[in-house]
């Protein structure tokens, strides 16, 4: 075993919420057959995986998580650019593959500007903003289990409205974008100007994990829906509903995993009395956390 594991990181530490208890164990594999012995070893000893990205979209149990925790960095975190192809490891950053895109010309990736994420993480959400999602620059991604390795297409995922058919015993460890020529200058103004429509409608210098229910069929979507509950602004224990958008939950002094839930249960209940409508999370849970 040439892989180390760290016992008992605190969720709190891998999620951009932070709350959540302390990880069984933690991985930090840096190649492919670092991430493969590391996938081994979780089914040698029967423990469940989970792969964080930037924890962006995780809400883990508050009295931790029995599992063994991945996260890719070395060599599956470099992202370099070929033609128009843009290849980039699992646990690369948005904002690294966009800025390494920008520098070769390449345009097509800026809708991600404002998703805090991992090449990984997107291709499992299917990832989007602005009309466009995972699907739309994805070549193919590299997912490794502890059987081996294997190319998948975005129709071989299943990508659709932020899901994809990934299991968690599935880590991508690669990723291919195909991109197109931009000007550097055009690139840096679309950019800017999508930041700023950003700031004005949600909450971007909080603590969250992004959109909290997927947007519902029809023109109303989660957040309006709850707002129209007049939830916006609602705290229970140290968790908020963003006076700015209301399908996004701030963690606003302290808050647990629990305070988010609770919280998610309320707008839930709410939204399912007003609107007749069943609210369908969009984060993702880990650690045997339901809803109340
Ligand atoms: C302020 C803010 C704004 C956001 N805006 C948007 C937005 O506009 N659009 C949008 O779609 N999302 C948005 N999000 C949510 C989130 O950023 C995305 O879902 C993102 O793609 C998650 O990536 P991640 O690397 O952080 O994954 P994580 O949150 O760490 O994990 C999410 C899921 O992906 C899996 N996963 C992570 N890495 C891998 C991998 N390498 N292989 C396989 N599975 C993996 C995890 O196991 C988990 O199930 C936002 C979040 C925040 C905090």
């Amino acid at each position: 075993m040439t892989l180390s594991l760290e016992r008992g990181v605190p969720f709190s530490r891998l999620t951009t919420i932070g709350t959540g208890g302390p990880a069984r164990a933690l991985a930090r594999p840096r190649t492919v057959p670092e991430l493969e012995e590391a996938l081994r070893l979780a089914r040698g000893e029967a423990m469940d995986v989970f792969v964080v990205g930037l924890g962006s979209n995780v809400v883990a149990a508050d009295e931790g998580v029995d599992a063994l925790v991945v996260r890719l960095e070395g060599e599956l975190a470099v992202v370099e650019a070929r033609d128009s192809l843009l290849e980039a490891g699992g646990g690369a950053s948005n904002a690294a593959c966009l800025h390494r895109a920008r520098a070769a010309g390449l345009g097509g990736f800026e809708f991600a500007c404002a998703i805090p994420g991992t090449a990984g993480g997107g291709v499992f959400m299917n990832a989007g903003a602005y009309g466009r999602d995972w699907s739309d620059v994805l070549v193919r991604a590299l997912v490794v289990t502890a059987d081996g390795e294997s190319w998948m297409t975005p129709a071989e995922l299943g990508l659709a409205y932020r899901h994809s058919e990934l299991t968690a015993e599935q880590v991508v460890a690669r990723v291919e974008y195909r991109l197109e020529p931009r000007p550097e200058a055009e690139i840096r103004a679309l950019v800017a100007d999508l930041v700023e429509r950003r700031k004005d409608t949600q909450p971007t210098n909080r603590r969250t994990f992004g959109s909290v229910f997927k947007n519902p069929p029809g023109e109303l979507g989660a957040g309006r829906m709850i707002e129209l509950c007049g939830l916006k602004g609602h705290r229970i224990g140290g968790a908020v509903i963003s006076p700015r958008h209301a399908n996004f939950i701030e963690n606003a002094d302290g808050a647990t995993s629990a305070d988010c839930l609770a919280l998610m249960a309320e707008a839930r209940r709410r939204v399912r009395e007003q609107f007749g409508v069943e609210l369908e999370r969009e984060v993702v849970f880990v650690g045997g956390v339901e809803l109340p």
